[in-house]
């Protein structure tokens, strides 16, 4: 799918279309010089406050990487991520190296009380890893790889991208689950849940992190695990940046064939209701090494279509013979499920989901598909709605709901309603047509992710038995809540 398509549709969780890069902002902020004293700045809680040239100073002759202030050459691309609807303005960027540099840039930003954000791949839908007039401790240069190939391990820095953690781990002959872009960042992607097109045999992506060093509101630098303060551990699989600068997960690996069965099955949206149809029955009975799910999305020539997104991890003739009762349906405009390497697949939203476009997604999650949902998709059905998936189920459904902090897990599918688009005066409509669909279909879901999700609003029922858990840790580890630029979680009193 193109980009034309993805801009009139929409967007697409992790899933279609392409998008030309934004130009620069326009916008011209006073450069501080050498001789001001001070650098204007907001605090936690949004008050004006004064940053002191010395103290910035001495950050940046404690941290290996560079003090980014206006004016420097970087600043503007520094501060740039994944939705041009967000232009923030940060007083400054603590560029990290390492994990002390981490540490040094979090006690700054304590010691100051200056707002925080964290900035890992930059693909926050609502824009929280970037902030006006704060402090943005930017991980991106921390993006190494390294695979243990006999101990089936990644470790990797907490701003490595998906695309390094799969070509680093494909390069041995393995794998873990990775989402479908593959410039999305592991930081927010990992410690959010992590959906991916393995993910109903190997389960989501924090179910195969196996331990992670951290960096809390304290400064101090912490290994983590199940063995090494397991609740912190718990915490971070699911509970997003709430609790310190994740410096590397470690991901359990699995070994991988990559050639694999997958593409694509089209048709004409007036062929929706039988495929809809079809696929709410069939799809409760597949392998956990079928992954498939539908998605409604408008051409570049104004067509609108049903597209299954088909991915077979497991013997190919098995796949086809699990495949072929849906290729049956209807009167397929395209079908080229074959054999393709797994690092094409992964790579092939990368342009159609490219920077700077503008963008906004509301997600929630199906237990069961019943005919109400069938028939609310068809008849709320909008042009300019993109509306994606990520199949769940299989692994993701047998871990327990108190297992990890994400609680999501007898979900079947989840259900993506997206907008992509380049004017930004289209913003209001596009985002309306979103919500309107979404709430069409809200009757029909449970939860959402809050990855792919732009508003963020329900953050405690949305976490619903582990919200009371998390509270307590996030009070323990982060009392202050200075991580507040994430589905923030109001620490409980010591
Ligand atoms: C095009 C696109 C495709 C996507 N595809 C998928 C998909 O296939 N599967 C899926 O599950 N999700 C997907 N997502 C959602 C994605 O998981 C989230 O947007 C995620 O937050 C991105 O992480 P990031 O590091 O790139 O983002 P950032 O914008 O850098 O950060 C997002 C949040 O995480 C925090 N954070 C980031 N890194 C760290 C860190 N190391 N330590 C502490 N906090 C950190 C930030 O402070 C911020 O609150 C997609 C998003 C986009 C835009």
């Amino acid at each position: 799918m193109d980009r034309r398509m993805f801009c009139r549709t929409a967007v697409a969780a992790g899933v279609l279309t392409a998008m030309p890069v934004l130009s620069g902002c326009e916008r011209k902020a006073p450069v501080a010089t050498e001789a001001d004293t001070s650098l204007a700045a907001v605090s936690l809680d949004g008050a004006s406050i004064e940053l002191e040239r010395a103290a910035i100073r001495e950050l940046g002759d404690a941290m290996t990487g560079p003090v980014i202030l206006s004016g420097h050459p970087d600043y503007d691309s520094a501060r740039t991520i994944w939705n041009g609807m967000h232009d923030k303005r940060p007083a400054l960027i603590a560029r990290c190296l390492s994990a002390e540099d981490a540490s040094n840039a979090v006690a700054f930003a304590r010691d100051n009380g200056v707002l925080t954000a964290v900035l890992g791949g930059g693909h926050s839908w609502p824009g929280k890893s970037v902030c006006d007039d704060g402090i943005v401790i930017d991980l991106s240069q921390m993006n190494a790889v390294n695979v243990d190939a006999e101990a089936q391990r990644a470790r990797a820095q907490g701003g490595a991208l998906l695309s390094g953690l799969d070509a680093a781990a494909l390069g041995k002959g393995l794998v873990t689950t990775a989402g479908v872009v593959s410039h999305t960042g592991v930081g927010g992607y990992t410690l959010g849940g992590g959906f991916g097109r393995l993910n109903r045999k190997y389960g989501l992506t924090i179910d195969n992190v196996t331990g992670a060093e951290i960096v809390t509101a304290d400064g101090t630098v912490r290994r983590i695990s199940a063995d090494e303060e397991p609740e912190l551990f718990w915490a971070i699989r699911g509970g997003g940046g709430n609790f310190g600068v994740v410096t590397e997960f470690e991901y359990r690996l699995h070994p991988f064939e990559r050639n694999i069965f997958s593409g694509n099955i089209v048709w004409p949206v007036d062929q929706a209701r039988d495929v809809l149809e079809f696929y709410a029955e069939w799809s409760a009975g597949l392998s956990d090494e079928m992954y498939v799910g539908p998605n409604i999305a408008t051409m570049p020539d104004g067509n609108r279509i049903i597209m299954v997104d088909v991915v077979y991890n497991g013997d190919p003739a098995a796949g086809e013979a699990e495949l072929a009762p849906l290729r049956r349906i209807g009167t397929p405009m395209v079908d080229d499920v074959q054999l393709r390497d797994y690092s094409y697949l992964q790579t092939i939203n990368d342009v159609p989901f490219g920077h700077g476009i503008r963008s906004y997604a509301k997600n929630g999650m199906v237990k069961e598909w019943t005919q109400g949902l069938v028939d609310t998709m068809i008849d709320a059905d909008d042009p300019r709605v993109f509306v994606g998936n990520h199949v769940a189920g299989g692994a993701v459904k047998r871990v327990g709901e108190l297992d990890t902090a994400f609680p999501h897990r007898n979900a079947e599918i989840m259900i993506v309603i997206a907008g992509g688009w380049m004017d930004p005066e289209q913003d209001d409509e596009l985002i309306a047509a979103c919500r309107e669909y979404y709430r069409a279909l809200e009757p029909h879901l449970g939860g959402y992710y809050d990855n792919i999700d732009f508003d963020g609003d329900e953050v405690p029922g949305n976490y619903g038995p582990n919200y009371a858990r998390l509270r307590a840790i996030k009070g323990r580890y982060d009392p202050g809540n200075q991580f507040r630029l994430n589905s923030n979680i109001e620490p409980a009193e010591a």
